[in-house]
């Protein structure tokens, strides 16, 4: 029996990759998984595909830009469990770009999803966490939380700013409330596919060409909330062995 079985974690942007791979690594665990994404025909799906192993999940629409929907996500997960255990910030976009193409929309878009999206788990998940005097934030950050590289600047930033946040999270709450900060290397999943710029697009295809499956950041994610109450383990960066990035 796993240490974990019956925890109630809430997963953003589940829909695919990292999201999608963790939800159903804690399901096969014994834990209640509440998806959010857009893309609720993918939810829909992935909720069957745990069901129908045994597992426990539910899914709710989610933009987690959108305060208002962050906040009705969270409480339906604390309506229906009593408790939240782990809120999981993973929503992320990467549409990468040099500056100078001057791709604002695309600035914008990480900005409102890398950064704000996590704010906006951070600011419905905390009260509760408070009340509850027990809780767990695991942000996704990258390994472009610790280095920069042309095409690269804004999305590091993003990701910049979300190890700036949980380790100042950390420091605030660290009394009965856990902050893990996931970084992965390259991992397969559908991030590239949002990239626009072409020569970002190619130069990503040999930048990406080494990458780890989603299911190995999904193990670092159970690791962290594994850990008894008073463990946190603050960062953890999982990348390819053999990439040189
Ligand atoms: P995917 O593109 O496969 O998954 C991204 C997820 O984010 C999707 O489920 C998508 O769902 C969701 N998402 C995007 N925008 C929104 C939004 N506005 N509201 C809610 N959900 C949203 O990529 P990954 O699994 O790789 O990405 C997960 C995290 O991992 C991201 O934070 C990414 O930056 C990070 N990461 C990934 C790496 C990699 O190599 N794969 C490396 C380093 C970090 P939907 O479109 O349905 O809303």
């Amino acid at each position: 029996m796993s240490n974990i079985e019956g925890k109630v974690v809430v997963i953003t942007g589940a829909s695919s990759g990292i999201g999608e791979a963790t939800a159903r690594l804690l399901a096969q665990k014994g834990v209640h998984v509440v998806l959010g994404a857009r893309r609720t025909d993918r939810l829909e799906d992935l909720v069957s595909a745990i069901r129908e192993k045994g597992g426990s999940a539910d899914y709710q629409k989610l933009d987690v830009t959108n305060q208002d929907q962050m906040e009705e996500f969270i409480s339906y997960a604390k309506n229906k469990f009593g408790r939240i255990d782990v809120i999981l910030n993973n929503a992320g976009v990467m549409p990468l770009s040099p500056l100078e193409a001057l791709k604002i929309d695309e600035w914008n878009r990480m900005i409102d999803v890398n950064i704000r999206g996590v704010l906006h788990g951070i600011a419905a998940g905390l009260p509760i966490m408070k009340k509850q005097k027990s809780g767990q934030f695991i942000n996704i950050a990258s390994i472009g939380a610790y280095t920069v590289s042309p095409t690269a600047a804004v999305y590091c930033a993003t990701k910049f700013a979300v190890r700036a946040i949980s380790e100042g999270l950390r420091q605030e709450v660290g009394s009965d409330i856990r902050v893990t900060l996931v970084s992965p290397g390259v991992t397969e999943s559908e991030l590239a596919e949002s990239i626009s710029d072409k020569k970002a697009q190619q130069e990503m295809k040999e930048f990406r060409r080494i990458s780890i499956p989603a299911e190995a950041i999904s193990r670092a994610i159970v690791y962290a909330i594994e850990q008894p109450a008073d463990v946190d383990v603050s960062e953890i960066i999982v990348r390819p062995t053999a990439s040189p990035f």
